[in-house]
């Protein structure tokens, strides 16, 4: 490719951004698509030429691209205070507000919100509180925590650790070994020969039970779970899985930690999932991404009135609770997320994914017509289409093919945004998608796969 044609963003970019989760086999001669602007369900590239997106920027943008209202809330908040730190005894108007409001959406007495910059540094906010809990609460040995093999939890060392993606630790070090332990992904499409989905559910239950007698109950501090998997294949838990596995922490003094970082929102069609979708209150909760829907970074570790009560004990002269960032509380993140929870209500937001999420998964069916297709699957506005090369076999393809990428390329050319993981092509729309354009998006969908079937 002449990169001489190519704008200077581009060479900027091919020669000094450090791209995250990128294959560089290709990078130095294909380069980056430069995205200049976005209105609405569509992002245009500095080409000019314009894409339904269907992955919300990466699952985040819920209330869709250039919105002027949330704009002018961050405009309005910076040139009003742009920054001052949240430590000990300071605050700013908008983050106050903001972990009310929090505190008034999340289930049960989740009521306590600490602010992070994103999902993972939210995760590991939880896990270091856990311990800090039952530190103080004098029970020092419960330190394991349970995660779940195709569980994404994020980028910084600890939340990678808890990452159980086999294929994202390729070539870095792990840690924490003696301190996370990976039970089973509730694969529904990959479960064992012979098991319907309620033996499955036993099977995981079991699994679990199992587990934690391996290890001591007294060991363990924590359960980390994504309501619905999401970079791990849009992995839909059989029913019951999630409140079953609430009771078995419960009755073991393990917390359940709902990572809801894609799930939280609206975009399964409620404020969060672990609830209204699943039956459970877990003791933490992480929500980040539609939050501010993406327009500033931005998480939270929401905690529930058991846990303050002990987090918050005066701990004598000269203890405090030493964890924070400087961003926690960031004044102009926190106008955006009261913007788009502002937003999310009047429009009616979730109300429209309860009727186009449905849909949406409805007419992914049509995809089944293709052999390459081995599983549909996902809830509301998140779906997974898993790609195979032998249907009854189940088998993927091999990694070379980059069957899933292919399917990217294509779609790319009817002009949808698709996001491919490993062998399943995920979608993940702005939650304002109407049903015209989930019409669009499958039908491209489709196309792209018929050619390259
Ligand atoms: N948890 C889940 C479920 C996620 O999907 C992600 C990111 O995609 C994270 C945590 C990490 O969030 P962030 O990239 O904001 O650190």
């Amino acid at each position: 490719m002449d990169s001489t044609a190519k704008s200077d963003a581009w060479r900027a970019d091919r020669d000094h951004f450090l791209h995250p989760y990128t294959d560089f086999t290709t990078f130095q001669d294909s380069g980056s698509q430069v995205v200049s602007h976005g209105d609405a369900m569509y992002i245009v590239d500095e080409a000019g030429r314009s894409y339904l997106d269907g992955i919300a920027g990466l699952w985040c943008v819920n209330l869709g691209h250039g919105r002027s209202e949330i704009a002018q809330a961050m405009g309005d908040q910076a040139q009003q205070l742009g920054y001052f730190n949240t430590f000990g005894h300071s605050t700013n108007t908008p983050a106050a507000l903001l972990a009310r409001q929090l505190a008034e959406r999340t289930p049960g007495d989740l009521n306590h919100v600490f602010f992070t910059t994103g999902g993972s540094t939210a995760n590991d906010t939880a896990i270091r509180l856990a311990h800090y809990y039952f530190n103080r609460l004098g029970k020092p040995k419960k330190k394991k925590i349970l995660a779940r093999n195709g569980g994404y939890h994020g980028s910084t060392y600890f939340a990678a650790a808890l990452t159980g993606i086999h294929g994202i630790h390729y070539g870095f070090d792990r840690i924490a070994e003696d301190i996370v332990h990976h039970l089973s992904a509730a694969n529904c499409y990959r479960r064992p020969e012979g098991m319907d989905e309620a033996q499955f559910c036993d099977f995981l239950i079991d699994e679990a039970r199992h587990r934690i007698e391996q290890l001591g109950a007294d060991n363990i501090a924590a359960f980390i779970a994504e309501p619905v998997m999401g970079a791990g294949g849009v992995l839909v838990a059989p029913e019951g899985y999630h409140r079953r596995m609430a009771e078995v922490c419960q009755q073991n003094d393990i917390l359940y930690i709902a990572d809801e970082v894609v799930t939280g929102f609206g975009r399964l069609g409620h404020w969060f999932a672990s609830e209204d979708r699943f039956g459970h209150v877990p003791d933490i909760l992480i929500t980040a991404k539609g939050l501010s829907s993406g327009y500033c970074p931005i998480g939270a570790a929401v905690f529930s009135e058991r846990m303050y009560e002990v987090i918050s004990k005066p701990q004598g002269p000269g203890g405090v609770l030493s964890h924070g960032f400087t961003y926690s509380g960031h004044p102009v993140s926190c106008a955006a997320a009261l913007k788009s929870i502002e937003l999310y209500e009047r429009e009616d937001i979730f109300g429209k994914v309860r009727d186009t999420g449905p849909y949406l998964q409805q007419q992914l069916k049509r995809l089944s017509r293709h052999d390459v297709v081995g599983d549909i699957r996902g809830d509301h506005l998140m779906a997974g289409v898993e790609l195979v090369s032998d249907r009854d076999a189940k088998r993927n393809f091999p990694p070379d093919l980059a069957a899933a990428e292919v399917v990217f390329g294509r779609a790319r050319d009817y002009g949808v945004i698709v996001r491919p993981v490993g062998d399943t092509i995920i979608l993940s729309p702005p939650l304002i998608i109407s049903r015209e354009q989930v019409d669009t998006l499958v039908d491209s969908l489709d196309q792209a796969i018929e050619d390259v079937s």
